[in-house]
C-alpha cells in the first residue's frame, strides 16, 4: 500500500512538473522579450531562436540547455527552504525533474538513430513527447502544446483552451502578449 501511494505520488510529481515547466515555456514565448533584462539575451532569445530553427538544440550540450532550468530551480529550492525551514524530496525531485525539460524537448526533434532505444521505446510508448506529438507546438504562433515532459497534458489543455484563456485573461487585465509581434519572427 506504502509502495503504491509513493508510485501515485511519483506519477502525479511528474505531471506537475510537467505543467509547472509548459507554464514557464509558455511565459517565455507568449511573454518574454529579448529586451528584458537578464533573460532577454540569455533566455528569450534563444527560445526564439528554437522556434525558427528548431534542430539547432540538438547540437547543443547539456548544460547549455538546462542551465536557465538548473538556476531557476535553486531559486525555487531557496524560497522553499525559507519558507519552510527544510528542503522536502518532492521539492527536489520537482526541480529536478524539472530541469531537464529542454532535454526531453531536444530528443522530440532528433532522429531515432541519434535517441538510441531506450528514448525511442518511451517515445513509441508515448510516455515522453516524440517528433509528431511536439509538431503541434511549432505550428505559428505557437500558442499551445507548451508541455514537453509527457505527452499526457497538452491535449487536455488543448481540449479546454487553457492557454487562450489564460491569455484572454490576462490581456483583459492589461498584460496583452507579446506573441505575434516581430519579437517572434511572426509577421
Ligand atoms: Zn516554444
Ligand atoms: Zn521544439
Amino acid at each position: 500500500m506504502i509502495y503504491a501511494i509513493f508510485v501515485l505520488k511519483v506519477i502525479l510529481l511528474i505531471l506537475l512538473t510537467d505543467f509547472v515547466t509548459g507554464f514557464v515555456h509558455f511565459w517565455i514565448d507568449q511573454y518574454g522579450r529579448e529586451d528584458m533584462p537578464l533573460v532577454g539575451k540569455s533566455v528569450i532569445s534563444l527560445n526564439i531562436n528554437h522556434h525558427k530553427n528548431p534542430m539547432d538544440m540538438t547540437r547543443r550540450s547539456y548544460w547549455s540547455l538546462t542551465w536557465s532550468s538548473w538556476v531557476l530551480g535553486f531559486v525555487i529550492l531557496l524560497l522553499w527552504f525559507l519558507a519552510f525551514g527544510k528542503l522536502d524530496w518532492e521539492i527536489i525531485f520537482l526541480v529536478a525533474y524539472g530541469a531537464q525539460g529542454n532535454i526531453i524537448h531536444k530528443w522530440a526533434h532528433r532522429p531515432k538513430s541519434q535517441n538510441g532505444k531506450i528514448i525511442t521505446w518511451l517515445q513509441n510508448w508515448k510516455i515522453i513527447p516524440n517528433k509528431q506529438q511536439h509538431r503541434h507546438h511549432h505550428n505559428s504562433p505557437f500558442d499551445t502544446y507548451f508541455c514537453v515532459q509527457t505527452v499526457f497534458l497538452n491535449p487536455i489543455l488543448e481540449k479546454i483552451r487553457f492557454w487562450n484563456g489564460l491569455v484572454w485573461v490576462l490581456t483583459k487585465l492589461g498584460f496583452p502578449p507579446a506573441a505575434g509581434s516581430e519579437v517572434r519572427g511572426i509577421h
